[in-house]
């Protein structure tokens, strides 16, 4: 696995750099400007794995770096990938520029296959059945030099989805599903 993701990430990082020379090759006098690229930094603390990557520029998203996002948020204990929802993405996107994050968000759950999903529901508090971390649309997160107070605070008030609060396990769930909170 080290590998492949060695290899995942030479290849954001290509992808990166090309990005910057694209913009940079306009002139600063063109009327025209791209939109500005929409880069999300992860750390994913079970794997050790870390992207960061531009997953939507010039007004669409960038169907490479969405698949290795989809990698970073597999199901670690089976490695089953599921396509997440990119607008997941958006929302952490917004997320790290409301609380000014300077390191990658900390991933503790991204997608959960349906075996490791009704595993967790049966050994652990607060894991629904119907999560809809099994439709790739649900994340559990930890932003560092940021108190946990303050994400949950930040992801309710940007009212994009439901908004779990586990100070005890320290974490805040966010999903793109119905706006919600518990
Ligand atoms: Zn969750």
């Amino acid at each position: 696995m080290a590998d492949r993701f060695e290899h995942t990430r030479r290849a954001v990082l290509a992808m990166a750099a090309g990005t910057i020379a694209a913009t940079m090759a306009v002139p600063a006098a063109a009327a025209w400007r791209p939109m500005q690229p929409r880069i999300v930094a992860l750390d994913n603390l079970h794997t050790g794995e870390r992207i960061k990557a531009p997953f939507w520029e010039n007004g669409r998203y960038v169907p490479d770096a969405l698949k290795h996002f989809d990698w970073l948020l597999r199901d670690y204990r089976t490695d089953e990938v599921r396509a997440i929802h990119p607008s997941l993405l958006d929302l952490l996107w917004h997320l790290q520029r409301t609380l000014r994050a300077r390191d990658a968000i900390q991933v503790l759950s991204g997608y959960r296959s349906p075996a490791t999903n009704a595993m967790l529901a049966a050994t652990t508090d607060g894991v629904a059945q119907h999560s809809l971390h099994m439709r790739g649309m649900a994340i559990d997160i930890r932003v560092p030099g940021r108190s946990l107070v303050k994400v949950h605070r930040a992801a309710l008030a940007l009212g994009l989805g439901g908004v779990g609060y586990y100070p005890r396990s320290d974490f805040v769930h966010v999903d793109v599903g119905r706006v919600r909170r518990w």
